[in-house]
């Protein structure tokens, strides 16, 4: 008797080694690295990328359905408010000291560029991690703030754990900031801070605190007496369990039920006359904290760009197996396209974020001068900001890309997209950083720093249609200032209310040029045109994004009042 034919089944994207199959992680690193240098780290980052693209990620499907779980009390009627962490981020804790995910950047082996070696795993690492990058992002963060603070007895206490490779000696720091009253204006901050013999007492809610597992936290408070606003808060330190595991006057009120980003314990506390340490002054604590944001919106671009390549890898896996009318996806011509933008933005993303690194390195390394350091300021919104909308976009496309599969759960493509929806919102909202860089623009003319960057990525350029692209870039740029000029004569709200659109056009100017950069270097050294392609098909999506808009229209629309 004859057989029907078997039932059909799809087979699963698979990913390979995330460095090996990542052509421009591999060339940029051969461009940015010694050889000698370059040969070390490759044993070390092809076994990191064998580990995310292999076990660490078959683990991420399989802890799929796990979540933090909070514990409020014991069995005998004690407040004990424990969180358990999920299988995944308890092994993303072995991983993250194994490779030294925090530690890289601060035992500075390699000068400046121990910040590319530790993002370039970082980068490799965060799609496999279930958002584990987020206390260690704040881990980084806090240190280098306690270091900036120069307050010896936090910075002997603290540092050495928040950068340790020990597991038994091993802290993570939450950050506090977002009260119930705004975390893009943390000014009407509410928690009180009231002196306590040698310390402090805090008292007051804060509303959205990530990786409340954490053992120490760096804290906004205001201090009896001092005005209200910014500038009357200062930055704490807390220790959050003293040595007997008692929380330290914090009740952990309950877990956030997010949209992405589940397996990160996000919580809403209440500080009910928690210990506190001052850590600098009694005031001025928002421009304490600056460092710690400088560190996390660089983590935040990182983690961006890392996404948008993980979609692609598996987008990619699936189309060389998927079938259509006849072919593999990829062979269809407009499957091919749609996937040749995606990867275009991720290249672009990619080498903007890499600058940052290598600029926060340099500057780490004391390289940088009063020209750098400001380019470092513009860059550290921009890219955060320009990679957090890139990197939501981009995802979507992917999840789209596998069709239905895109959209059901036990593929693990959804969580992707969901995930990523964090990027543009947490350390600043694309809105708020694009006021950041027009305010970080007028007092530096950060314009000029901006130009002359760009003057430097752009002057080595011979291939044709590189050229045509730098033009390209000159005059979006250009355009970009005569904007700025004009609406800041015109008065603030023009100005304000294009602010996104003016820092935008800025991103993509810049990742335009840096593209341009590889790709000449990639037709010199390695013959591969691929970065070209990428660079015109980059320029092709657009840059100048800056059009008149009627700022009075805009407030009908967003009032939806009759004008
Ligand atoms: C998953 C998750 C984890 C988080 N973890 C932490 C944490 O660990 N620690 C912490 O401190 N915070 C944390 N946050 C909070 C986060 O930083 C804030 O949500 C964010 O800063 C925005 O603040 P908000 O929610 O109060 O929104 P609001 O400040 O109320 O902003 C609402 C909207 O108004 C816009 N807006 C605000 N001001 C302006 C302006 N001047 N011009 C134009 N538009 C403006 C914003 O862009 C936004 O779209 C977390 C948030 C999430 C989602």
């Amino acid at each position: 008797m004859n057989h029907p034919d078997p039932l059909f089944t799809q087979t699963p994207p698979q990913l390979g080694n995330q460095y090996r199959d990542d052509c421009l992680l591999v060339s940029w690193l051969h461009r940015m690295l010694p050889l000698t240098r370059l040969r070390e780290f490759e044993t070390e980052i092809e076994e990191l990328g064998a580990e995310v693209g292999g076990p660490l990620y078959r683990l991420q499907l399989n802890d799929r359905l796990h979540e933090p779980r909070l514990t409020q009390w014991d069995a005998w009627g004690d407040r004990i408010d424990t969180v358990e962490l999920t299988p995944l981020w308890r092994e993303a804790e072995r991983l993250t000291l194994e490779y030294g995910l925090v530690a890289t950047a601060y035992e500075r082996r390699h000068g400046y560029l121990s910040r590319i070696e530790q993002f370039a795993k970082v980068y490799l690492f965060h799609p496999s991690s279930d958002v584990y990058t987020c206390p260690l992002a704040m881990t980084d963060g806090a240190a280098r703030t306690l270091v900036h603070s120069g307050n010896t007895r936090l910075i002997e206490r603290a540092v050495p754990r928040l950068t340790s490779r020990d597991p038994a000696r091993f802290w993570t720091s939450g950050q506090w900031m977002t009260e119930t009253t705004g975390g893009s204006d943390v000014g009407g901050s509410q928690t009180r801070a009231v002196p306590d013999g040698d310390g402090w007492r805090l008292h007051g809610r804060k509303w959205f605190t990530s990786a409340v597992n954490s053992q120490m936290a760096l804290t906004l408070a205001r201090p009896d007496g001092n005005p209200q606003g910014g500038k009357g808060l200062a930055m704490f330190y807390v220790e959050l369990r003293d040595e007997t595991g008692r929380l330290n006057g914090i009740r952990v009120d309950r877990l956030k039920d997010k949209l992405g980003t589940r397996k990160v314990p996000t919580a809403e506390l209440t500080l009910d006359g928690t210990r506190a340490e001052l850590v600098g002054e009694r005031s001025s604590g928002t421009r304490a904290i600056e460092p710690m944001l400088a560190v996390t919106r660089m983590w935040n671009s990182v983690c961006a760009v890392a996404f948008m390549r993980r979609g692609i890898a598996l987008a990619r896996a699936y189309a060389a197996e998927r079938r259509a009318f006849g072919q593999p996806l990829r062979e269809l011509p407009l499957h091919a396209d749609t996937l040749a933008m995606v990867e275009a933005e991720t290249w672009g993303a990619f080498l903007m974020t890499f600058l940052l690194v290598e600029l926060n390195g340099r500057q780490e390394n004391g390289e940088l001068d009063t020209q750098q350091e400001a380019m470092l300021r513009i860059l550290t919104p921009l890219a955060k900001l320009a990679t957090g909308k890139q990197c939501v976009a981009a995802m979507s496309e992917a999840i789209e890309s596998f069709g239905g599969a895109g959209y059901v759960e036990d593929t693990g493509l959804p969580q992707l997209l969901r995930d990523a929806q964090v990027l543009p919102i947490w350390e600043g909202t694309t809105n708020v950083l694009s006021l950041d860089v027009l305010r970080v623009l007028q007092p530096m003319n950060g314009l000029e720093t901006l130009r002359r960057e760009l003057g430097f990525l752009l002057q080595g350029l011979r291939e044709p249609g590189l050229v045509k692209i730098s033009a390209r870039v000159e005059q979006s740029v250009e355009q970009a200032e005569s904007w700025f000029r004009e609406s800041a004569a015109a008065g603030g709200t023009q100005l304000e209310a294009g602010a996104r659109r003016f820092a935008l056009t800025l991103g993509r100017a810049l990742e335009l040029a840096l593209l341009a950069q590889q790709a000449q270097w990639s037709l010199d050294h390695e013959k591969d045109r691929r970065a070209f392609a990428a660079a015109r098909r980059f320029a092709a999506h657009g840059i100048n994004l800056l059009v008149e808009m009627d700022v009075d229209e805009a407030r009908m629309l967003a009032r939806d009042e009759p004008g």
